[in-house]
């Protein structure tokens, strides 16, 4: 998918690489660890689990696409407690991905875009009183979808960790082409 990682390099992700979608596999244990809580968003955002679908389902989504990109945005930490690093890092990642995600909705309308974090298009998610304000903009996880960040940068060719002092997010977008 050369013409999704060019473009996911000019909005300025720090990697990007095709996504080998044939190796994506939906994990019980990343499940798990969605529903222990630990980002807190677990059946508090149409975009995360249970909400999102089951782990049977989010395989079968991911069945139908052949290709994609992987991108990452790797941080240069001060040391260990550089949370302000951190925090912009995070932040430039999800600006980076709404971007690519909207350009990739144009190109490839039924593409998936797989964020890292819960979707945080709204302030405050509807979640469970109304329905979902934006559906065609709702950004889901990597790990909502049950996959395990490493596992899909290994399979896609990129590393997972850059080395000491890094700290690197990462993000995928399914495509049918590719
Ligand atoms: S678009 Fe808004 S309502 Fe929909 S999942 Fe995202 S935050 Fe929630």
């Amino acid at each position: 998918m050369p013409e999704l990682v060019t473009l996911a390099l000019e909005v300025g992700f720090s990697h990007a690489a095709p996504l080998n979608a044939a190796a994506l596999r939906a994990l019980p244990e990343v499940r798990d660890m969605c529903a222990s809580g630990r980002c807190q968003r677990y059946d508090r955002s149409w975009s995360c689990p249970p909400a999102c679908g089951t782990l049977a389902e989010t395989e079968a989504a991911m069945r139908r696409y052949t290709g994609g990109v992987l991108v990452q945005t790797t941080a240069q930490l001060a040391d260990d407690f550089d949370v302000e690093t951190m925090e912009r890092a995070q932040k430039l990642h999800k600006e980076h991905f709404f971007t690519l995600a909207r350009q990739a909705r144009l190109l490839y309308p039924d593409c998936l875009p797989l964020t890292a974090g819960s979707c945080t298009i709204c302030r405050t998610c509807t979640y469970p009183d109304k329905p979902c304000r934006f559906p065609q903009k709702m950004l889901s996880s990597m790990e909502a979808y049950g996959l395990l960040v490493s596992e899909v940068c290994q399979n896609s060719g990129l590393p997972y960790y850059y080395g000491p002092g890094t700290l690197t997010y990462s993000a995928c977008i399914l495509t049918k082409e590719g």
